[in-house]
């Protein structure tokens, strides 16, 4: 097992990231996933990932979601380690009831939105605030009219998601996950699955979220215009390390390394 004994058990000091990659590391047998990835990103920032299919992109938020085994290495969120606890006055993998905790910091919104499909758009947005925060019924109903009416949803709160469109529905989940108040929403492919008409009431709630709200995002795209519109940093992933990252103007206008002018040339 790895010595975990270098590895601080809290992040201090001024400028703490709200998220942190240190040494993170991933396989699937032989197959090496996750190869030493440090990544920091700062509170309220948007970080996109993009890169090739197989790059490692979607490993990464499904780590931060804690839905995979870390093979070394350690992430912190907002300075406390995500997938290890403190014991002893060293680092141990996280056992469930930690990480039952420490996930509820992180919010996710996939390409297939998983609303419940027996309760409607506001009871989607209820439900996690009552089970698991323990909300009472009336301030959930105010939080989740609240989002709902961000997202533009909020005629349509007494709807089951399968009255709804594709784009609506991803909506509700964005309100969903954000009525968790999470420190780091991530997003996956958050468009891939819709009609091209829609993507862009999606996009711009996403977008409204990185101009008018602060928050620390993570998302993976294949739509490039957007994450050179909206995001702060870009990183380029290739075989599971970040083989360039930059501001998306830098990024996408003057890319440095071969491998990623290669990427940009083939999905322009
Ligand atoms: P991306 O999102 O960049 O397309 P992924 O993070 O989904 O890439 O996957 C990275 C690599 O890990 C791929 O080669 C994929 O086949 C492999 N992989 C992902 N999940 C599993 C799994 N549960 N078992 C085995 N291999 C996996």
């Amino acid at each position: 097992m790895e010595d975990l004994t270098s590895y601080p058990l809290e992040l201090t000091g001024p400028d703490i990231p709200m998220v942190r990659f240190l040494n993170v590391r991933k396989s699937y047998g032989e197959l090496i996933v996750l190869d030493n990835l440090n990544l920091d990103i700062s509170p309220n920032e948007m970080v996109t990932i993009i890169g090739p299919s197989g790059s490692g992109k979607t490993t990464v938020l499904r780590m931060l979601m804690t839905l995979e085994t870390i093979g070394g290495g350690v992430i912190y969120v907002d300075g406390k380690p995500l997938t290890h606890m403190p014991k002893n006055g060293a680092l141990v993998p996280a056992d469930a009831r930690y990480l039952r905790k420490a996930r509820s910091s992180i919010g996710m919104c996939f390409q297939h939105f998983n609303l419940f499909p027996h309760m409607t758009a506001l009871q989607n947005c209820m439900e996690g605030p009552v089970q698991v925060l323990g909300l009472s019924g009336r301030e959930a109903r105010e939080r989740a009219e609240e989002l709902l009416m961000m997202v533009g949803m909020i005629d349509k709160k007494d709807q089951h998601p399968s009255r709804l469109s594709g784009g609506q529905q991803q909506r509700v989940a964005i309100a969903r996950a954000l009525a968790m108040r999470p420190k780091v929403m991530l997003f996956d492919e958050v468009t891939s699955a819709l009609d091209p008409e829609v993507i862009g009431e999606v996009t711009n709630v996403i977008r409204d979220l990185t101009t008018r709200h602060s928050l620390t995002m993570l998302m993976v795209t294949h739509q490039m215009g957007f994450a050179r519109d909206i995001s702060d940093r870009v990183c380029f992933f290739f075989g599971g390390k970040i083989e360039e990252q930059d501001s998306p103007d830098e990024l996408f206008s003057n890319p440095k390394s071969k491998r990623t002018q290669q990427f940009l040339s083939a999905v322009k």
